[in-house]
């Protein structure tokens, strides 16, 4: 098994990579401060093509594959996660089942604004009432002519508030299944449309520049046009968007203990204690070498979920479990980097404290460990 990059992948692996280091890196601070994206950033990715990166040409896209858009994600996250995940959010989650599930029609109609990154789609799946049981949707689309009715609400959705957000893909409740649980269908649903509101941002433990808000439907109509896949499709449809998202987040958060590396070998080669570099001490060295560990290990395990989805096998599994211990890796390896750094570790001018910050949530995301562990499990027959 081989895990060499093609040499267009590791070409345009480096272009991000410069992009991340020179561009995003020194603005990476003042955004967590702000808690906002610089725009100036994002038209500098939409012009590098990152948006459309797994769509093909004819739609506006680059037409590489889903392993060089996670690429893409993995050298933003090794400075800034908060521009990483609205790139994962809007092109893996937001823009994706247009891709995947959408008609000729809707496809034309949406992609190549997406894919451009003139606009932005956001993914409402989850809701106040609950996110691990993505079934139990309570948001309703009621029928009425040849339009939907929507009312309800979704939290914890990112990417809705952004100046160039363009649309919601929402999973919304159209009836009731024979086993008694909600038919739940996709609609598309553009900002704007009378009815549809966005909640104020949340104050969040980190991601601070990354828009995560709710949405708020009341009596919101769209056209019936506007259902995306086959009614009655949409969960299925939104968790194998999840499935392929989950090595999306894995490899964001093998950037995020990269990026736990390359600070701690800069400080530790700098920083003296007791006339040495700390570097010197062995308990540093190791901490820093178990992050290497670590980032290698999660590299690998998104490789190759990545490489059997490209290759059109099944990859649950390996996502599922990619994402389980990229995440869990990120979260110690940024506990460490925060120790590393001793008492600068606890300042925010540091990236490892934001570092420290943003991690926790990958392992709350697209699914949490404990879902992890369950569809872990379930593929042992457990
Ligand atoms: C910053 C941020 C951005 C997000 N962006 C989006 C987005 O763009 N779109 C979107 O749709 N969602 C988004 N989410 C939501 C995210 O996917 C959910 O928070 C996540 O799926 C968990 O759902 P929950 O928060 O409702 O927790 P719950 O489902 O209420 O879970 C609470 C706890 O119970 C555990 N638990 C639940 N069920 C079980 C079980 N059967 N067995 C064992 N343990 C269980 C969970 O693991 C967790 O520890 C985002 C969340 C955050 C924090």
């Amino acid at each position: 098994m081989d895990f060499t990059l093609t040499p267009e992948q590791e070409e345009f692996r480096k272009i991000v990579h410069e992009f991340a280091q020179t561009v995003v890196a020194p603005r990476a601070e003042a955004m967590d401060r702000a808690e906002e994206l610089d725009e100036e950033v994002l038209d500098q990715m939409a012009g590098m093509g990152l948006f459309g990166l797994p769509f093909p040409e004819e739609y506006g896209g680059m037409g590489a594959d889903y392993l060089t858009l996670c690429l893409a994600i993995e050298e933003l996250a090794r400075v800034d996660s908060s521009v990483a995940i609205t790139l994962e959010a809007g092109v893996g989650l937001g823009a994706m089942p247009i891709w995947r599930f959408g008609s000729e029609e809707q496809r034309r109609r949406w992609l190549p604004g997406l894919a451009s990154g003139e606009q932005l789609a956001a993914f409402g799946l989850t809701e106040p009432g609950g996110g691990s049981d993505a079934g139990a949707v309570r948001t309703r689309a009621r029928q009425d002519g040849d339009e939907w009715v929507i009312d309800g609400t979704k939290a914890f959705i990112t990417n809705a508030g952004l100046r160039r957000s363009a649309l919601a893909t929402i999973a919304a409740a159209t009836g009731t299944r024979p086993d008694g649980r909600p038919e739940v269908t996709n609609i598309v649903v553009p900002l704007g449309t009378p009815g549809f509101t966005l909640g104020r941002g949340y104050s969040k433990v980190g991601w601070h520049a990354s828009d995560t808000r709710e949405l708020v439907f009341d009596g919101c109509r769209v056209p019936l046009a506007n259902t995306l896949g086959e009614r009655g499709s949409g969960l299925a449809n939104f968790l194998r968007t999840l499935e392929e998202g989950r090595i999306a987040i894995a490899a964001l958060a093998t950037g995020l203990c990269q990026g736990c590396v390359d600070e701690c070998v800069k400080y530790a080669r700098e920083r003296h204690a007791f006339g040495r570099p700390i570097a010197a001490f062995q308990a540093v060295a190791f901490k820093i070498a178990d992050m290497e560990l670590r980032a290698h290990t999660a590299r690998l395990a998104w490789y190759h979920a990545a490489a059997k989805l490209t290759a059109g096998q099944p990859f649950a599994k390996e996502a599922a479990i990619a994402k389980l211990y990229a995440s869990e890796a990120a979260v110690t390896s940024a506990r460490e980097a925060v120790q590393v750094h001793g008492g600068y570790g606890y300042v925010n001018e540091f990236p490892v404290a934001r570092f420290y910050r943003d991690a926790k949530v990958l392992e709350i995301g697209e699914g949490t460990s404990e879902v992890m562990r369950i569809l872990i499990g379930r593929s042992l027959g457990l």
